[in-house]
């Protein structure tokens, strides 16, 4: 059987090449003679793939010296509490920009732990744009500022982050970490579950400055501080082997097709394909997004009716177009292009977007 056109928003697509060095070496890792796997996380073996993949985190994301990369489990959720609970004063608020439902789900973590304040929101238009920098509510007071730098749900994503924040950032890079070169430096942390751009589910890339681990609070328990996996490597308590093992080969896959430039030139490429199919459409189909604030990774569009969405969708699938339902809360389609997914499933989806509205006229 070929590779399904795999549009999952997560998990998603994993690079042929990586699932299939996986598979090479599934029974018999670097000659152990066990699968990786099997393996203790006290293993030379292991303990080399575990440090490459960092490494390869700070080459790849020129991630300075002042930062630590850690491996941490319970997903990019886990995250939106284990950073109010560690980093959350009581008197100085988290100051929240909501762009779309994952910013909400972390502001209601900060509520549970301390003060919060909405510094920007599109919530009024279901989250169609991302708010312009000057009407940003920001404070010097303000214990830090959450974004969501790519809006999964709604197809929308931050186009650049070249602004005074005031207080340290902190943003959740899951659906867009690695898609493109960022300034890291401009950021004290930059989370990320793995399962889309980076590999299988099971493993939370976190990137942390040093000098933030310094302030955590007092009384957090031990395995929800910073600073526990930061003094051990992530290698506190049994990490996600097998998926750190599968993140380190898809950084070695990004790395040898040119890094964070090498995916954003071909995610231009690869959204631009698809946004084409939508904007000469002469209105069959419609973005969710505005143009300006428009996502190179979550493509979200519907059609003219509810009929035709499910007649679209159902065809899609028949043509081997698979993950292509909008999220129950915007409806309509979306199609999840993450740097594993090829140029080729996006130039078959856009002409399978063609032939549909020829057919439906
Ligand atoms: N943030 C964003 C932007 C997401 O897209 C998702 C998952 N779809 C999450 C957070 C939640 O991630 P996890 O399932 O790893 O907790």
């Amino acid at each position: 059987m070929t590779r399904a056109h795999n549009f999952n928003a997560g998990p998603a697509a994993l690079p042929t090449e990586v699932l299939e060095k996986a598979q090479k070496e599934l029974t018999n890792f670097n000659n152990t003679g066990m699968s990786v796997m099997e393996l203790s996380h006290r293993s030379a073996d292991y303990e080399e793939v575990h440090n490459n993949a960092a490494a390869l985190m700070k080459e790849l994301m020129n991630i300075p010296d002042d930062y630590e990369v850690l491996f941490l489990q319970g997903g990019a959720s886990l995250q939106f509490s284990m950073l109010p609970m560690n980093f959350l004063p009581e008197k100085a608020p988290g100051n929240y920009v909501l762009t779309g439902s994952w910013s909400e789900k972390a502001l209601k973590e900060a509520e549970a732990m301390g003060p919060t304040k909405v510094g920007g929101s599109a919530k009024e238009t279901n989250y169609t744009y991302i708010p312009a920098f000057d009407s940003l509510d920001m404070d010097n007071d303000d214990a830090y500022v959450h974004i969501t730098s790519n809006n999964t749900i709604f197809g929308t994503q931050w186009q650049d982050f070249d602004y005074d924040w005031k207080a340290p950032l902190f943003a959740d890079m899951s659906s867009d970490i690695l898609s493109r070169p960022i300034p890291v430096e401009r950021f004290s942390v930059i989370y990320a579950g793995a399962q889309k751009n980076l590999g299988p589910s099971g493993v939370t890339t976190v990137i942390i400055k040093k000098s933030l681990i310094e302030n955590e609070k007092s009384g957090v328990p031990t395995v929800l501080k910073y600073s526990t996996h930061s003094k051990a490597n992530s290698l506190y308590h049994t990490p996600p082997t097998f998926a750190i093992y599968m993140l380190n080969n898809v950084l070695e896959w990004i790395k040898a097709n040119g890094g964070a430039e090498g995916m954003e030139k071909r995610n231009k490429q690869k959204s631009d394909t698809i946004y084409a199919a939508i904007d000469e459409s002469s209105g069959f189909y419609t973005g969710h997004a505005e143009k300006d604030s428009r996502s190179r990774m979550n493509v979200t569009f519907t059609l003219p009716s509810e009929d035709l969405t499910k007649a679209f969708l159902t065809e899609a699938k028949e043509n081997g177009f698979i993950g292509l339902n909008g999220h129950r809360s915007v409806g309509g389609c979306r199609a999840s292009i993450y740097n594993a997914v090829t140029q080729e499933s996006c130039d078959a989806l856009a002409s399978f977007m063609k032939k549909f509205h020829e057919s439906n006229r």
